[in-house]
């Protein structure tokens, strides 16, 4: 039975190379970047004021107080968006307003609650300013040319922002793979349906479906397929036809209604290997067909999306160009013990409070959906292994 690291690196090692694409900033959320992005110009592309106020030179303020205001006399005014050609010469100044480019021979911005107009021509001010003081200076935020993003980093709401605002438009980022969704079981029903005796409700695809999403792939939902071989024959085919890459969820035991492997070995697949040392989620299928990455998991709905979460979440993201593949980790204190008495490594549900304190998010069998619903990660545990209340340990979150 392969290790759980063996597995994900032999996944990652048949994992294509990815393909480019060029898509417009705002339809590349999510995506990943195919090339570096360097800043086409400084951030702020001028020098700027802070306030709404005026432009002078911090020299002749010095002295300025609510006593003894230092008058000047406004030669321009400059709203955000325009450009005023002059220059600030001796006891002048020029109206400005956040936003606007800072005129020349001006070394400060004293903002308008310390000063007093005076008629429309004059200002008074009252209080000194420094040298630079509410000004933005260019290029404090960015230098032109410098790298703002690497190649396989992933785009998000503050990154795009950042390339937005250097006037980028369009990014070469990675093909996203079409996955799709495949459950096995004759016991198997789609709400609203009602339920026959002895069929269950499915729920492996809906929530496989939100993880594809979130990794930047495209999910792809493909009906129920029955337990007999040549039904699962079929639904592979025609699923296999239609993605990148194909998930499916039941079938991959050793009973004599699980078809996942001779269904693959006969449509001509063939697979790498269909155990791994965890719990939950030790029968899992990885291999090939119609030159497409199959992942067969197990049925258990907890079972099937922590396998999906540990060995088929990378995979999208290394089919994507992503440098960072693994589950996010943080360490957390547990707040009760917690111990795995199985002879079997076991990826255990918690929850992490908003102190940063870690419980068990209850009854860790890979039937119990409640508990996964209640969990925001996943505890790696040795087997036979306690931990005390107290101990630092690591938490892996998936969003
Ligand atoms: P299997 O892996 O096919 O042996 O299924 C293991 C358990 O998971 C059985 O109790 C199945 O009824 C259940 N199961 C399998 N597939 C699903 C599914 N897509 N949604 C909900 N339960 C499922
Ligand atoms: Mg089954």
């Amino acid at each position: 039975m392969l290790e759980l690291e063996e597995a994900v690196g032999r996944i990652l090692a048949a994992v294509p190379t990815a393909a480019p694409e060029c898509v417009s900033i705002g339809e590349a959320d999510g995506r990943i970047l195919a090339e570096g992005v360097r800043a086409r110009i400084d951030l702020p592309i001028f020098d700027t004021s802070s306030m709404d106020g005026y432009a002078l030179r911090s020299s002749e303020v010095t002295r300025a107080s609510k006593e003894a205001p230092t008058r000047l006399k406004i030669i321009g005014r400059v709203a955000a968006g325009e450009r005023w050609t002059g220059k600030i010469a001796e006891n002048t100044c020029v109206r400005l307003f956040t936003g606007s480019p800072l005129p020349e021979g001006a070394d400060a911005v004293v903002m308008q609650e310390d000063t007093n107009p005076v008629a429309d021509e004059f200002v008074e001010v009252l209080d000194s300013v420094r040298p630079w003081e509410n000004i933005r200076m260019q290029g404090e935020d960015v230098k032109k040319d410098s790298l703002l993003m690497d190649c396989g980093e992933r785009l998000s709401a503050a990154t795009l922002m950042l390339l937005a605002a250097t006037g980028c438009a369009s990014i070469n980022v990675w093909k996203r793979p079409t996955v799709g969704l495949l459950a096995t079981g004759s016991e198997l029903v789609e709400a609203p349906m009602s339920l026959s005796a002895g069929q269950i409700f499915e729920s492996n695809r809906i929530g496989l479906a939100s993880v594809v999403k979130s990794v930047g792939g495209i999910p792809k939902i493909f009906a129920i397929a029955t337990d007999t071989l040549s039904q699962t024959k079929r639904a592979l085919n025609s699923a296999l036809a239609e993605c990148d890459i194909l998930v499916t969820s039941g079938g991959v035991s050793v009973g004599e209604f699980d078809f996942i492997k001779p269904a693959v070995e006969a449509i001509g697949g063939s697979l790498d290997f269909w155990k791994v040392s965890i719990k939950p989620g030790r029968p899992f299928v990885f291999g090939k067909a119609q030159s497409k990455l199959l992942f067969g998991l197990p049925g258990n709905p907890v079972s099937a999306f922590v396998t999906f979460l540990l060995l088929v979440r990378p995979a999208l993201l290394r089919w994507q160009g992503a440098k960072k593949v693994d589950l996010p980790a943080s360490t957390a204190i547990l707040a009760e013990p917690l111990n795995n008495p199985g002879g079997r490594r076991h990826f255990i549900r918690v929850r992490v409070d908003d102190a940063g304190e870690v419980h068990s998010a209850g009854t860790q069998a890979s039937h119990i959906l409640s508990s996964m619903a209640g969990a925001n990660g996943l505890v790696d545990f040795p087997p036979n292994t306690s931990l005390a209340r107290g101990v630092r340990v690591s938490v892996l979150r998936w969003s």
